[in-house]
């Protein structure tokens, strides 16, 4: 499969440059040039796989180039190996309410199914070569924990997190602060979520530090993220469907990586009604999806950190879609927000995207109303980010069965679930240990130059 850049359709790139780079070095995205889509009767065929073996077709549709069969078959089963389930995912139904659970790998968010796989590609991809690549990756909590544990302890790799200093869980800290293995550096940004993701692309568009150090990302921008997170989608949609229903998914959203995994489902042929953006006061992709006004504000801090983003940087791809995959309306349109800190849908423009997409957003006291409610109903306990995906489908007035991601476990975020429901949810066993353990991290300012020293130091 060949791949190109949202601002650039010319030139091609292999599976291995767009894993490795990131982001283009035009500054767009990579996306594949052509998407493969099943039949009817392909997805047919599908329908009795196990999670594993589902994971495995998919993804090898977009990295055979690199990988033959048999290796991506050793590279998900190595992948989901320590999982808490079965199959890797755990589906819930609560009457109207079904539940796609994406938490239960080691850290505790959906984020652990894309980075697992993503930890073993980079070994199978670096293991002939000697030259110690660097990982640089900006977190609203989730994704840092989830590429540490992926990580950790490979050789010739080192991994940088930048997180924003107190703004996130204590628990979401400790999942990342108190890994030991020498490879790991935490760097606790003064700043929010959006200075982090800043600094970070500054430095993979800085050819000259990016070839010093060697640099590679595992953002949400991050194609091999999206491409794992697709097969959820399948997965969910073959279990949940028995006849003529209409399937929309609510997905809890910050960097709009989760929810446009299902939106390429959907171009795969995977015949998805809605895909709901559910967010939380950090609204902008509501706006843009209800007003065609696309308006970074302020980032406002929530009891939902993960989805505390103004800047969705996987919006970019949609951009590229809604206009008939056009590289230099694309390129107009990033160039507009740069010069102008906003851009403007037209009216088909809006009307393409939403013939996909519906969106809503949460209040804080929305969420922890929903929280409680739904211990009270079905006396389960579910996190902040799972309780925004569930609330919004109260203020849509969409019809059809609604599959919820829920994409983090209730524990990650104990004080928020207290707060709501005066019951602490309890770590799973394996994890417990990291309260007590000692943390290491470095607290340094919004520069990027300083930074940049920093991580110079050390790569
Ligand atoms: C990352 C994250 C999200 C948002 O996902 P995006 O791909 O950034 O839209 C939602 N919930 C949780 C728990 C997360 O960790």
């Amino acid at each position: 499969m060949q791949y190109i850049s949202t601002r650039n359709t010319e030139q091609t790139f292999t599976f291995k440059d767009v894993f490795l780079n990131g982001l283009a070095s035009d500054g767009g995205l990579y996306i594949p040039k052509k998407i493969p889509s099943y039949s009817l009767k392909e997805l047919e065929s599908l329908k009795e796989l196990s999670y594993e073996q589902l994971a495995v077709k998919i993804i090898f549709n977009f990295c055979s180039d690199e990988f033959n069969k048999t290796e991506i078959k050793d590279l998900v089963n190595k992948s989901y190996k320590e999982f808490r389930v079965k199959n890797v995912v755990n589906i819930k139904s609560l009457e109207n309410i079904i539940l796609l659970e994406l938490f239960h790998g080691p850290t505790l968010a959906f984020k652990d199914i894309a980075m697992q796989v993503i930890g073993n590609m980079y070994e199978k991809i670096l293991n002939d070569k000697n030259k110690v690549i660097n990982i640089v990756v900006a977190t609203s909590g989730d994704t840092g924990a989830a590429a540490i544990s992926a990580l950790k302890g490979r050789k010739n790799i080192n991994i940088f997190v930048l997180h924003p200093h107190n703004k996130i869980s204590k628990i979401q800290r400790k999942l990342m602060t108190t890994i030991k293995e020498n490879n790991v550096y935490n760097l606790a940004i003064e700043g929010n979520f959006d200075d982090c993701q800043k600094l970070v692309k500054s430095m993979f568009i800085d050819q000259s530090f990016n070839d010093e150090i060697n640099m590679s990302g595992v953002n949400s921008i991050n194609w091999a993220r999206i491409i794992v997170q697709i097969v959820y989608y399948f997965f969910s949609y073959f279990k949940i469907n028995n006849g003529n229903q209409k399937i929309n998914f609510s997905v809890p959203t910050g960097n709009f990586g989760d929810v446009f995994a299902g939106y390429i489902a959907k171009k795969m042929g995977l015949p998805i009604n809605k895909l709901i953006v559910a967010t939380n006061k950090n609204d902008i992709l509501k706006r843009v999806i209800n007003t065609g006004v696309y308006k970074p504000k302020e980032v406002l801090q929530t009891i939902s950190p993960s989805m505390d983003i103004q800047v969705a940087s996987n919006f970019e791809r949609l951009i590229f879609y809604i206009n008939s995959n056009d590289d230099q309306i694309t390129l107009k349109k990033m160039e507009e927000l740069k010069k102008n800190n906003e851009f403007k849908l037209n009216g088909e423009q809006m009307s393409i995207l939403r013939d996909d997409f519906i969106s809503e957003s949460l209040s804080e006291d929305e969420t922890k109303d929903v929280i409680k409610k739904i211990n009270k109903n079905y006396n389960i306990l579910v996190d902040p980010h799972t309780a925004i995906g569930i609330g919004v489908l109260d203020k849509l007035s969409n019809n059809g069965i609604n599959i919820i991601l829920s994409t983090a476990h209730p524990s990650k975020f104990p004080e928020a679930v207290k707060e709501a429901t005066g019951k602490h949810p309890e770590l799973p066993p394996k994890i417990k240990k990291i309260i007590e353990e000692e943390e290491k991290f470095d607290i340094l300012p919004n520069d990027l130059n300083l930074i940049k020293k920093f991580i110079k130091e050390r790569a």
